[in-house]
């Protein structure tokens, strides 16, 4: 038998042709398939998602939850579920070196169910036919994730939490400061401040979102904060300090005194920063005064003197009681005396080292005699030199004034030339007047008469207006009037004729000069008038205008009692007399103003 190797290979070539054959037929057929398939797939899917569009698209995670398939309120819950998971991760804010173990929810983090719930249901179903197709497969293989992200979040919550942080943890900066130790005036350096950097921070909040970690460690930044001013600011003026400071002063009142030390003069020194009046554009430093320092040290001698005035009491002829004046040290005007007496002193020459300042308005005390030198004590050596003078105090004098009990006379004008009458039309009047301004709370109670909308007359006193210029314009430009109240604030009755005639002209003439008006009213301090001052008064074309409602309030009885005493004395054409001197008038102000309007009244 012989082996035919060509039949063999001819056989071997046909099958193996056959077989490569039905295998790639049988591929076609795989490939045809599975083409088939795939289509019907992404159509069907295509489909699927676009009629449930109230559900999300298949196969989606809501931040690694599958949530496809679910609808309405199951969505609802599984977002609800993860946002107080969010919400509730540790967080570690590290600020400085404070450390906080805070939630993104007291953070103020607060995610909004409704957005998340739209940002769901849209994944998968933006851009061309192509773009839905892949996100929709990549959805359906678990590679597409909704999670939760800071532009989610109630912004306005995480800053206002933010802003209360800054308050716990800034530190304001500390302005360059004059002091004195050891018998020497020097500059108290200026110390930065830090406060947190709330859009750095708000930056690092956004990040949390993206992070999956169980605690998060938020590094809050600080920024450092300068002060305005500072040492070099200080140096120019301490030559200028230095005189203000190195003698203490005494304010005496009515025989009562109270003494300023040097060192508390150095607290009371509070240089200020204003735009330079020659550049606008540059800053200047200059002496300045601490008004509330100010007001303390006034306010303790004034504590001392005040007297509150008895009323004249009258039952039908017979005189009851005859009454007594009181006494009050009338603080603006007090403030106005310390203020120029340092700053008299400041701009004095620089005098010879040892010699006290010489100071014009003010009595210098003779030190007190140093003890009588013991028997050989010439013998000894004079004492170190540099050893700093103990300094004389200048005494202030005060003014007390004396506050007469209420009168009731011919002087007693409340209405002049019936410009304010118990009724308007059918409404019930009531004025309201305030005293011995300009002063430190008189822009306060143009404030509070501004948001009410009441207009005021404001008797002014001459010297305060050289003060407070600006002010005076102020009550003119917002519709107030301004009536005279002398130059000094002193009491007329007891002045000359040239002496009553020149503190209403001088003060006209301020008024003319600052508001460039002729003021027409006139009101007595104290409301001490007597004849003489009711005829220089009249020569000088001014009206008199008492007060009939008097809330003592420089007496300083407390807000409550200034409110009650005004309301408990309502009736028509009541005209109400306050005073600029304290706090507790324009604390009690809106109060009264609401109760006068709900009696029934109408304010001017
Ligand atoms: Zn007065």
């Amino acid at each position: 038998m012989s082996i035919n190797f060509e039949t063999i290979w001819a056989n071997f070539k046909r099958i193996s042709v056959t077989t490569v054959q039905s295998v790639r037929n049988h591929w076609h057929k795989v490939l045809l398939i599975g083409t088939a398939l795939f289509l019907l797939l992404q159509t069907g899917l295509l489909a699927w998602n676009t009629v449930h569009r109230n559900q999300p698209v298949a196969g989606l995670h809501l931040a690694h939850q599958r949530v496809s398939g679910i609808e309405g309120q199951n969505l609802l819950h599984k977002i609800n579920d993860l946002i107080i998971q969010t919400e509730s991760k540790p967080l570690l804010l590290v600020v400085g070196s404070n450390q906080e173990h805070i939630t993104p929810r007291q953070l103020g983090a607060r995610y909004s169910t409704s957005l998340i719930e739209k940002r769901v249901l849209s994944a998968g179903r933006h851009g061309s036919i192509f773009r839905r197709l892949i996100d929709q497969d990549a959805a359906l293989l678990g590679l597409r994730n909704v999670s939760l992200s800071f532009d989610t979040v109630d912004r306005a919550m995480s800053l206002a939490y933010l802003n209360n942080l800054n308050l716990k943890i800034s530190k304001p900066a500390t302005e360059a400061r004059f002091d004195f130790q050891n018998g020497k005036v020097g500059i108290v350096s200026e110390q930065a401040g830090q406060e947190l950097n709330v859009a750095q921070v708000e930056a690092l909040l956004q990040k949390l979102g993206q992070q999956n970690n169980q605690t998060s460690r938020v590094d809050v930044p600080l920024s450092p904060t300068k002060a305005t001013i500072t040492a070099d600011d200080l140096k120019p003026l301490l030559p200028e300090a230095e005189k203000i400071i190195n003698q203490p002063i005494v304010l005496q009142a009515a025989g009562k005194q109270v003494s300023v030390s040097s060192a508390e003069l150095s607290q009371l020194v509070a240089p200020v920063k204003q735009a330079d009046p020659k550049q606008p554009t540059q800053t200047k430093v200059s002496i300045g005064f601490n008004d509330s320092k100010l007001s303390t040290i006034i306010d303790k001698l004034a504590a001392q003197v005040s007297v509150d005035p008895q009323p004249k009491i009258v039952s039908g002829k017979t005189v009851i009681s005859q009454g007594t004046a009181g006494s009050h040290v009338d603080g603006t005007h007090a403030k106005v005396e310390v203020v120029s007496e340092l700053l008299k002193r400041g701009q004095v020459n620089s005098p010879p080292p040892a010699a006290p300042l010489p100071l014009p308005v003010v009595t210098t005390p003779k030190p007190a005699s140093p003890p009588p030198a013991a028997p050989g004590a010439a013998a000894k050596p004079p004492p170190p030199a540099p050893e700093p003078q103990p300094a004389t105090p200048t005494v202030i004098p005060i003014e007390v004034g004396e506050v007469a009990p209420p009168v009731v006379s011919q002087y007693a004008e409340t209405n002049p030339g019936g410009r304010y009458p118990a009724l308007a039309g059918d409404k019930k009047m009531i004025y309201l007047t305030f005293d011995d301004g300009p002063g430190a709370y008189t822009e306060q109670i143009l404030d509070i008469l501004k948001k009410y909308n009441v207009h005021a007359v404001f008797f002014l006193v001459g010297r305060n207006m050289t003060v407070y210029p600006n002010t005076v314009k102020r009550i003119k430009a917002e519709g107030h009037t301004i009536g005279n109240h002398s130059y000094t604030h002193v009491d007329l009755s007891k002045l000359s004729d040239a002496g009553i005639t020149d503190e209403l002209a001088h003060t006209q003439k301020t008024i003319k000069d600052i508001a460039g008006i002729q003021a027409d009213l006139f009101r007595p301090p104290y409301g001490s008038i007597n004849a003489k001052v009711y005829d220089i008064m009249t020569k000088q074309q001014l009206s008199l205008m008492m007060w009939s409602i008097d809330p003592r309030d420089w007496s300083k009885p407390g807000v409550p009692e200034i409110t009650k005493r005004v309301v408990d004395s309502l009736k028509p054409g009541g005209n109400v007399l306050f005073h600029v001197l304290h706090q507790q008038t324009p604390d009690a102000l809106p109060a009264i103003i609401e109760a006068i309007r709900a009696h029934g009244y109408t304010l001017n």
